[in-house]
């Protein structure tokens, strides 16, 4: 599960992380309270106003309404409030969002913190992730922050600085130190880093995070480590034991289909072809799909109806699938294992029965237990849908429904 950057920092902040300072708010009244607040308690006269939605690329990203950049400076209190009128409400482009879009429906008012002083202000990247391959989790760092670390990995993998960490001895000293020494950095810097790098990995492990991605983690010009961004993932198999971390997911930046179907116990992933498919488990989801695009056709979706694929489930799967406009044919595949398929069957037809007129052609492809009888019923059932036993027969059934 994604969170905002502002509720990321206040996560990372209570772990001891220093972060840029700042305050939330959903209007521009709101947006210039905060501003003020913030001057009174860090001082700053520059507000750096930034769109909170669950993508990356907003300092580079469009507001589509208003031409305002997803992170822009205000300068003076009174630009506050102008500034965040040109982001609230809107809907930002960035390379992270696709062309629709995200509604912001709020922004961070935060401290600026790139102020002068003794030196240059100086940008870095840090993130922790699972490494599935070693079954560690590893430290990325860079002195190229604030830059797309893809691109940097792919022209400059020299550059990108790997840390594994064990997870049953945690991270030692030496090993914050080593990240710190190899972005080069000395003196209070060197400290500040160590200190920075120990408390995101507490803030990781202590929050069971899936991913932490600071970009950019700030050198201020008197050498303070803070971060400047915040990307969390929190791992969604460990949310049942963080109620409070649980409680921030914001269905508004979610699919609304994804969302239905978690309701219903489907798992469900929208995507852009024109075949949709209901298949029980996952790997035959995946085999499903990849015979969707063998026959020429394009999955519209990933879904696993599951072990217990019923009247219910299915109606379910049906009616989000039929909510896609580009769907022109259905291919529900499913192995009867522990459930028969002539039980399956007479779910899809209740289950078409319920809905009423289903305006694209559906192919069942029933194997396991009793699948002759499946395909008798479907084919018995006067609906428009027509049976399939082999994979073959399906895949050119949908040939022919989708042509
Ligand atoms: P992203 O574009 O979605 O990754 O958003 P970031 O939070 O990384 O901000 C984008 C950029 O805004 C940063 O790389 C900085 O260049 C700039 N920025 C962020 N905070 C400040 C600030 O306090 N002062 C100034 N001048 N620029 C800032
Ligand atoms: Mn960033």
């Amino acid at each position: 599960m994604n969170i905002h950057e502002y509720q990321a920092k206040e996560l990372l902040k209570s772990y001891g992380v220093r972060i840029q300072e700042g305050i939330v708010a959903d209007s521009p009244e709101g947006a210039l309270e905060a501003a003020k607040k913030l001057n009174a308690a860090t001082g700053t006269s520059w507000y750096v106003i930034k769109a909170q939605i669950h993508a990356g690329g907003r300092g580079k990203g469009l507001v589509n309404e208003t031409g305002s950049r997803g992170v822009v400076l205000a300068k003076s209190l009174e630009d506050v409030p102008v500034k965040a009128a040109g982001i609230l409400g809107g809907t930002l482009v960035t390379i992270q969002t696709g062309d629709e879009g995200k509604k912001v429906n709020k922004v961070l008012v935060a401290e600026d913190v790139y102020y002068p002083g003794a030196s240059e202000p100086k940008e870095y990247y840090l993130s922790i992730l699972l490494d599935r391959g070693k079954g560690s989790n590893v430290i990325m760092a860079s002195t190229e922050g604030g830059m797309d670390i893809e691109e940097v990995a792919e022209k400059h993998p020299e550059k990108i600085i790997k840390e594994w960490i064990d997870p049953k001895v945690g991270l030692q000293g030496f090993q914050a130190r080593k990240v710190a020494f190899k972005l080069g950095l000395e003196g209070n810097a060197f400290k500040e880093m160590v200190k920075f790098i120990t408390s995101l990995y507490n803030a990781y492990v202590g929050s069971d995070s899936a991913q932490f991605e600071i970009n950019p983690v700030l050198k201020t010009s008197d050498d303070k480590i803070l971060a400047v961004d915040a990307k969390v993932n929190l791992d969604d198999n460990a949310l049942y034991r963080h109620q409070d971390l649980a409680a921030l997911r914001d269905v508004a930046e979610e699919d609304p289909l994804e969302v239905e179907a978690g309701k219903s116990g489907l798992n469900y992933v929208k995507l852009d072809g024109n075949v949709g498919c209901m298949v029980n488990g996952a790997g035959l989801a995946m085999a499903t799909m990849d015979m969707i695009k063998l026959s020429g056709g394009e999955p519209a979706n990933f879904l696993d109806v599951g072990g217990g694929a019923n009247a219910v489930t299915v109606e379910a799967g049906f009616r989000i699938i039929l909510q896609d406009p580009n769907v022109k044919a259905i291919l529900i595949n499913v192995f009867g294992g522990i459930v028969r398929c002539d039980r399956i069957a007479n779910g899809v037809v209740e289950a078409y029965k319920s809905i009423g007129n289903i305006p694209v052609p559906i192919i069942v492809r029933l194997q396991g237990t009793n699948a002759e009888e499946g395909a008798r019923i479907i084919d018995e059932s006067g609906l428009k849908v027509s049976s399939a036993i082999t994979l073959k027969d399906a895949a050119e059934k949908v040939k022919a429904a989708i042509s």
